[in-house]
C-alpha cells in the first residue's frame, strides 16, 4: 500500500468560509469538552482516600468508568438531542477529533508528549472527512464535501493513476484554506536497493551540510531577511492595545510572514535534497534526536534551519528517486579520521580543518565528518549481507535491510511517508 498526501490551494465563496469557520468551532468545542471530561476524571483519581487536600476532591463516583474514545463517541451522538449545533456539522468529521484526542493521549503516555490542551480560535485550524466513499465526488477543479458543497481548488497537479482519494481534510493558514487530499494506491513498492556511489551527510550550524564528496552546503541567507523583517513587526507588537482591531491586523500580518518563511524554507530543502540525490545511489546521514537539540544553547539557529524537517524530506526524496537511504550511528563522527579510523581527540567549536596525526589527511572537518558517516554506513551494509549470508534468506536480496526500514518507518510523519 502505498499513500500520498496532495496539497491544494482552495478558492471558497464567503457562505463556504462561512461553513469551514463554523466546523472549526463546533469541532473546538467538542474537543475542550471531551478534554474537559477526561481531565475532571483523572482529577477525580488523583488524591489518597485518607489525605484528601483542600483544593481536589472525589467528585466522580469510583465506579464511573474512563471516558475513553468509545464512550465519548456514544456520548456525542447522545448529545445531538440536547445541542441542535452539533447536527450541522457531519458526524464523521466530529468524531474524528474525538479519535484525535484519544492519540493526544496515547502519545502522551509512550513518546512523552506533552498533556492535550484546550484550543482557542486560533489552534482548532483543520478539519478532516475520513471517508470519502464511492460516489464521485471530484470534477474539474471542484471537489464536493458534506455541507460545504461544490468547493473550488487550483488543480496545481493531477491526482496521478491507479490512486483512490481516501481522505479530504481542509486547513486553515495565514495565507488561505487548503485542501489536503491523502490518495492510496494499493501496489507494492519495493524499497530502493543499495547500489551504486555512496554519499554521507554531515549537518552543522556553521555550514548547513557538508557531502562526502566535498560539497560545503551555506545556511540560506534569505531565511535571515525575512526574520529582520518579523522581528520588526513583533517589535511593533507591543505598541497595539489588546483586542484592538490593529493589533489583530498586524498579528494577520505576523502569521503571513511565519507562514511565508516555513514555506520558503520548506522549498529550499526540496531543491537541496533533489540536487542532493543526482548521481547517488546510497545516502547516509547521522541517527540524531534534533529535539533534544532543539532544546540546547544554540536552539534558535536549529530550529531555524529545521534539520529534522530536511531529513524527512530528504528521505522521501530519496525514496522517490530510487536512493537508497539509511541513518548511522551518530556518536564521535567529528573525532575520528575517515581515512584510518584512529581517534582524532576532540575538536574545539572554531576548529575548522581536521588533520590526522597518523596518516597526515587532511580537509575541511564537516567533510571528514560525512566521511565517516559513509564509511559507517557502507560498513552497516556489509554486515547486513554477512548476516544474510550466514542465515536464512539468500544473501544480496536484501531482505534483513528492508526488515530493518520497517521498523525504524513507525511513527514518522505521515506525509513523507510510503508504507509497503
Ligand atoms: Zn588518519
Amino acid at each position: 500500500m502505498l499513500t500520498l498526501t496532495y496539497e491544494y490551494k482552495t478558492n471558497p465563496t464567503a457562505e463556504q468560509i462561512q461553513i469551514i469557520e463554523h466546523t472549526l468551532n463546533v469541532c473546538r468545542k467538542v474537543w475542550n469538552f471531551a478534554l474537559r471530561e477526561r481531565k475532571d476524571w483523572l482529577n477525580s483519581r488523583k488524591c489518597q482516600v485518607n489525605a484528601c487536600s483542600l483544593t481536589s476532591e472525589y467528585i466522580i463516583s469510583a465506579d464511573e468508568p474512563y471516558p475513553n474514545y468509545n464512550t465519548q463517541a456514544k456520548s456525542l451522538t447522545g448529545a445531538k438531542v440536547q445541542y441542535p449545533e452539533l447536527k450541522t456539522v457531519n458526524a464523521q468529521v466530529l468524531q474524528q477529533v474525538l479519535r484525535k484526542l484519544e492519540t493526544a493521549f496515547i502519545d502522551m503516555k509512550r513518546k512523552g508528549m506533552g498533556f492535550p490542551r484546550f484550543k482557542n480560535r486560533y489552534r482548532m485550524r483543520s478539519f478532516v472527512y475520513p471517508q470519502m466513499g464511492k460516489s464521485k465526488f471530484l470534477s474539474g477543479n471542484k471537489i464536493k464535501l458534506p455541507q460545504i458543497g461544490w468547493l473550488k481548488y487550483v488543480k496545481s497537479r493531477e491526482i496521478p493513476d491507479g490512486f483512490v482519494v481516501k481522505q479530504a481534510r481542509i486547513v486553515c493558514k495565514a495565507s488561505g484554506y487548503f485542501l489536503m487530499l491523502t490518495l492510496e494506491c494499493d501496489v507494492n513498492v519495493p524499497a530502493p536497493v543499495a547500489s551504486g556511489h555512496p554519499l554521507g551527510i554531515d549537518l552543522g550550524l556553521d555550514k548547513f551540510a557538508a557531502t562526502s564528496d566535498g560539497l560545503l552546503i551555506e545556511r540560506p541567507r534569505f531565511l535571515d531577511t525575512l526574520h529582520r523583517k518579523l522581528k520588526l513587526l513583533q517589535r511593533r507588537l507591543k505598541h497595539k492595545q489588546k483586542k484592538s482591531n490593529n493589533r489583530h491586523k498586524l498579528n494577520r500580518k505576523i502569521a503571513r510572514l511565519h507562514q511565508r518563511i516555513s514555506d520558503t524554507r520548506k522549498d529550499w530543502h526540496f531543491k537541496l535534497a533533489h540536487s542532493l540525490c543526482n548521481e547517488v545511489g546510497m545516502m547516509f546521514v547521522e541517527d540524531i534526536d534534533f529535539r533534544t537539540w532543539a532544546k540546547g544553547m544554540l536552539s534558535k539557529h536549529t530550529l531555524d534551519a529545521g534539520f529534522g524537517q530536511f531529513v524527512e524530506i530528504l528521505k522521501w526524496v530519496c525514496w522517490k528517486r530510487g536512493v537508497y537511504f539509511d541513518k548511522v550511528d551518530k556518536d564521535y563522527t567529528s573525532q575520528v579520521c575517515p581515512q584510518c579510523d584512529t581517534h582524532t581527540g576532540k575538536k574545539e567549536l572554531n576548529d575548522r580543518i581536521h588533520s590526522c596525526q597518523s596518516c597526515g589527511y587532511t580537509t575541511h572537518r564537516d567533510v571528514a565528518a560525512a566521511q565517516v558517516i559513509r564509511n559507517r554506513g557502507i560498513s552497516a551494509l556489509g554486515r547486513s549481507v554477512e548476516e544474510n549470508a550466514c542465515g536464512d534468506g539468500l544473501a544480496g536480496t536484501g531482505n534483513s535491510l528492508v526488515k530493518s526500514r520497517k521498523s525504524r518507518k513507525k511513527g514518522e510523519e505521515a506525509s513523507f511517508q510510503s508504507a509497503s
